[in-house]
Order: structure tokens, then C-alpha cells, then sequence
């Protein structure tokens, strides 16, 4: 049966939707790039990253047909890279077995490299009218605060418990159910914010939230985590050659796998240690200069990483897997991830031309 809240919560969206590109229209493709691009990025800072896109790979075709390397380009600045590579692999995949259609089904959607609940659920929803939810971080927290719900919300089993009860409690009209899950992610991003923060004096659905009538919704929902984060230790080289910057392919497999890096090795290293780093490189350091210390947090490992700037004249060309190039040829061919911005910023060089909360694997 169709919970209280529901009604509330359509018309607020009906009056209140934000004006985001990928919601003029119900392209499956669009709605798609939309929410890859949106699950480790907030709403505004996808927009240009997403007209960029869409401007130079408007449709399956052209994404299954371009260059990694550019594709990469595309998506710096993003973060979590595989879910580039994912959206290349499901192109070619759909262009080359369905001529270049969509499954309408969320059970087949989730089939499809890169596409999880969450996002099988919201394109089938949005772009085919499949009554299915989209349970992301904003449904769980708004429907633990409506039921008072006070389970571990990273619980596998409580996040299945909440899709269910989202598809009997949904709307009784299938086709609205993408605009209820899109209501949940504008309500989320723009009143039901985490922490202690919910602007419940002006949420439509104040009248049904047992959190809100309780006081309980700061402390809501519940997240209890299971082991943390590793930490790595690193020492970055921005090894220099008149104009020139060494850079490096990163391994095919694993963190940030087929990007580019400035030189460097696990470990805090002295300037002695980085001299003879330099020599074991083939490289001659005539001057070492420390850079100040960064810190990366990706989602399982935070790296902790010095720097050195080191002098290596006569060493241009391609050497040992280093590649020499000046700032604008890096900024434009070697995609660098904002995991070195710090050291990148000393040399120099802009990763990514819009900033966003960080990047990972
Ligand atoms: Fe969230 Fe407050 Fe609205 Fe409840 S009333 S859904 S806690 S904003």
C-alpha cells in the first residue's frame, strides 16, 4: 500500500526539482552517464564534466568507439576511473549485442559491467517506468529518519529490508516510481541533509517523520563500519629537466590503473635516498629541494606523502619508463589523477580542470 509520505514527497518534488541537464530528457544513455558520473559527485560539480561528455561522446556509439587515453581525459577530475572504463565496456557491449539498445529491466541492467542496484534501479525507473527503487546514501537516510529505523543502514541485509519496503510502499502508479526515487535524491541534497543538519521546519514530509517528531534525526541513520582504512606511506619526485617533467605509466591493474604519475616509492626517503633513487633511474641529481607533505584518502587506503623536487639536467627523452614533457603536453596527453594534485601544483601542472572531492581506484 502506498506509504503517507509518498504523496508529500511527489508534489514537493513536482514544484521543487532542480533543474539538472540529464532530467530533460528520459534518455536511457543520458540518464545513465547522469548517475555514474553522480555516485561519488555532488549535482553541481557533475554538471560541466557531464555537458563535456555528452558533448564529445553523445551516444553508445561514439563511447565504444573512443580512445582510452581520451576517455581518461574526459574523466579526470572525476575520481574512481574503473567506472570510466566500465561505461567503455558496457558500450561496446551493447552496441556490438543489441544494436546499440538498453535492457529495460533493472534485473538486466545489473547485469551490465559498472551497473549496481542503485543504478539499475534508476535508469530502469527513470528512463523505461519500472517500479523499482534506487536505494543510494539519501533514501537510506530519509526513510531511517521517517520510520525511526535505528539498524545499521551499511548492513547488506537492512539496505534490501528498505528496497522492499520502498516497492510495496511505492507509488501505486509504476511510472512515477523514478520521479520518487529522483524526490529522494533532491530531498536528501537539499533538506534531509546527514549529520545534525535536516531542515525539517521546511521538509514536506515533516508531518509523517517519527525522527523529526521525536528529536531523533541527528543521530540518524545508524552506520557502524567494519574495519578501516590502510595507510601508505609515499615519496613523490618531480624530477625536473630544464622545462621538462618525468612522468609514468601506472600498472594496467589495481589503484588508478592505466593513469599517468609523477616518479615515486613507497616509503619516507631523505634527500640522500632520493639522490640515490635518482641515480637507480639512470638520472643525475644536481639539486634536491623538499616539497611539503600531502595526504590522499581513497575509500580503503590514505596515503601519507612527502616530496622532492630534483634537479636532473641532460635526461629528456623517454628513459626507463619516465617520460619527459613540459606542463602543457602533460595537462593535455598524460592524465594525472588528483591524488598528486599537491606535487602537481609544484611542478606546475593543473590535474583536472574542475575540482572535485577526490578520486579513487
Ligand atoms: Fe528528514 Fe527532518 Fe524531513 Fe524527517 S522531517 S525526513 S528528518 S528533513
Amino acid at each position: 500500500m502506498q506509504a503517507e509520505f509518498v504523496e508529500p514527497l511527489l508534489e514537493w518534488y513536482y514544484d521543487n526539482a532542480r533543474d539538472l541537464p540529464w532530467r530533460r530528457s528520459k534518455d536511457p544513455y543520458r540518464v545513465w552517464i547522469s548517475e555514474i558520473m553522480l555516485q561519488q559527485t555532488r549535482a553541481q560539480a557533475v554538471i560541466p564534466y557531464y555537458e563535456r561528455f555528452l558533448k564529445r561522446l553523445p551516444d553508445l556509439w561514439s563511447l565504444a568507439e573512443c580512445p582510452d587515453d581520451e576517455l581518461m581525459k574526459l574523466w579526470e577530475g572525476l575520481g574512481y576511473y574503473s567506472r570510466a572504463r566500465n561505461l567503455k565496456k558496457t558500450a561496446v557491449l551493447l552496441t556490438n549485442e543489441r544494436n546499440g539498445t538498453f535492457p529495460r529491466s533493472a534485473d538486466e541492467l545489473r547485469k551490465l559491467p559498472g551497473i549496481g542496484d542503485y543504478t539499475a534501479g534508476a535508469i530502469a525507473s527513470i528512463a523505461f517506468g519500472e517500479a523499482v527503487p534506487a536505494v543510494d546514501g539519501n533514501v537510506l537516510r530519509v526513510m531511517a529518519r521517517l520510520k525511526e529505523d535505528e539498524r545499521n543502514i551499511l548492513d547488506q541485509a537492512v539496505k534490501k529490508e528498505i528496497a522492499a519496503d520502498l516497492i510495496n510502499e511505492g507509488p501505486e502508479e509504476p511510472f512515477r516510481f523514478g520521479d520518487l526515487n529522483q524526490a529522494f535524491m533532491d530531498l536528501g541534497s537539499m533538506i534531509c541533509l546527514p549529520h545534525e543538519k535536516p531542515l525539517c521546519e521546511e521538509c514536506p514530509v515533516r508531518s509523517c517523520c517519527l525522527a523529526a517528531a521525536h528529536g531523533s534525526a541527528g543521530r540518524l541513520p545508524v552506520r557502524l563500519k567494519k574495519g578501516g582504512r590502510r595507510m601508505e606511506r609515499l615519496t613523490v619526485f618531480i624530477f625536473r629537466d630544464g622545462e621538462k617533467i618525468a612522468v609514468r605509466k601506472r600498472p594496467e591493474r589495481g589503484l588508478l590503473a592505466g593513469l599517468y604519475e609523477f616518479p615515486n616509492r613507497k616509503g619516507t626517503l631523505t634527500a640522500d635516498e632520493a639522490i640515490r633513487y635518482a641515480a637507480e633511474n639512470g638520472l643525475f641529481a644536481v639539486r634536491v629541494q623538499a616539497l611539503p607533505a600531502a595526504k590522499h584518502v581513497f575509500s580503503h587506503v590514505t596515503w601519507e606523502m612527502t616530496g622532492y623536487e630534483v634537479r636532473v639536467p641532460g635526461a629528456s627523452g623517454e628513459k626507463d619508463g619516465f617520460i619527459f614533457a613540459e606542463p602543457a603536453e602533460i595537462e593535455g596527453n598524460y592524465p594525472i589523477p588528483s591524488a598528486f594534485a599537491a606535487y602537481a601544483k609544484a611542478a606546475g601542472i593543473r590535474v583536472g580542470a574542475i575540482k572535485n572531492k577526490g578520486e579513487d581506484v
